[in-house]
């Protein structure tokens, strides 16, 4: 597994947030919740753009930035409304372990992930870096030149720790007491930020595939597109003038059994809503991937075959995650006209 593997989500300045204003296009800063308003950042209430006033939902500005990366670079975002990532540098001496404030860290935010991203020693120059091979958790554990083991560890909502051990024997002439440098990403979310379900899902995920939690990741990232398509019809019919229990009640006159399905959200309730179905129009290629891994959704909470409980390995997991966040960016595409 290759330590970059995972999408480095550049917030454009430090201080900028996973929102872009649909608007104006410009990504929403921090200081727009920790210095004006704190609470500001609700899944229910639009939230208006401190640079040129138009008022918009929180998670179509999430979908918006979402959309500017590569689509196979979705795992590792940090999704939670008004949540950023930055990468952060610390150096440590072999065999010692220290705690550390996340120096990247604005007020009113809390560390939710951190990811090794690189590790050498102080004062070497780069072409005589040595390899960094990720360990049984690829995320938070490395060994640098199979001489030195560098873990990472969240130890509370705004510090991480930091560990180096030598193995016996070390090559490269590394000794006790060398400095090394290390690179990690922290992804952050926005304290008071009211999160919707789709998002939640997500995260949960995220903290799954990031465990090995592999035969979780998938019932969670369906169930995740599920609330992210009637959220997205939702908003719509909201933004229409209806209001939340009107929307709701349309949505559900859609259902053609005993409860709404996902099947009549993508059909008519879009067909109404848009004038095209996720299923049979311009996304009915991803449509059809989406059914598959529905498909691979349903072996695993009601097999088939007895013997049919196979552990996907973490990078078809990741994949699958990419794959379901590409499929919610069509529901989006269909939805709105930013
Ligand atoms: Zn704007």
């Amino acid at each position: 597994m290759d330590l970059r593997q995972w999408a480095h989500f550049t917030g454009g300045s430090a201080g900028a947030t996973n929102l872009t204003c649909p608007k104006c296009k410009k990504r929403i800063d921090t200081l727009a919740f920790t210095v004006h308003d704190p609470s500001a950042i609700q899944a229910e209430e639009r939230f208006t753009c401190p640079n040129c006033s138009f008022a918009f939902w929180p998670e179509n500005a999430l979908l918006l930035t979402l959309l500017e990366l590569d689509g196979n670079s979705y795992f590792g975002f940090p999704f939670s409304l008004g949540g950023n990532e930055a990468r952060n540098y610390t150096s440590i001496e072999v065999g010692k372990t220290r705690e550390y404030n996340v120096d990247t860290l604005a007020e009113g935010y809390t560390v939710e992930t951190i990811t090794l991203k690189g590790a050498h020693r102080k004062d070497i120059p780069k072409s005589d870096w040595l390899p960094l091979e990720p360990l049984n958790n690829p995320f938070r554990r490395a060994m640098l030149g199979e001489s030195v083991s560098i873990s990472l560890a969240k130890n509370t909502s705004k510090t991480v720790s930091v560990s180096t051990n030598l193995v016996e024997n070390p090559e490269h002439g590394i000794n006790l007491g060398d400095e090394i440098e290390i690179l990690y990403d922290a992804t952050t979310s926005q304290n008071q930020s009211f999160d919707p379900p789709w998002i939640l899902l997500l995260q949960e995920a995220t903290f799954a595939i990031r465990r090995d939690n592999t035969v979780t990741a998938l019932p969670l990232l369906i169930s995740s597109f599920d609330n992210l398509l009637f959220r997205q019809l939702y908003l719509l019919l909201r933004d229409r003038g209806l209001n939340q229990e009107e929307s709701v009640n349309k949505l559900q006159s859609f259902k053609q059994w005993k409860f709404l399905k996902r099947d009549d959200l993508a059909k008519d309730a879009l067909d109404f809503a848009v004038g095209e179905r996720l299923s049979d129009g311009r996304y009915a290629e991803e449509w059809a991937e989406f059914k598959q891994l529905v498909n691979t959704r349903s072996e695993i909470i009601h097999p088939t075959n007895s013997s049919s409980l196979n552990r996907p390995d973490r990078d078809e997991v990741i994949e699958q995650f990419n794959k379901i966040i590409r499929t919610m960016l069509c529901v989006f595409d269909l939805c709105w006209r930013y």
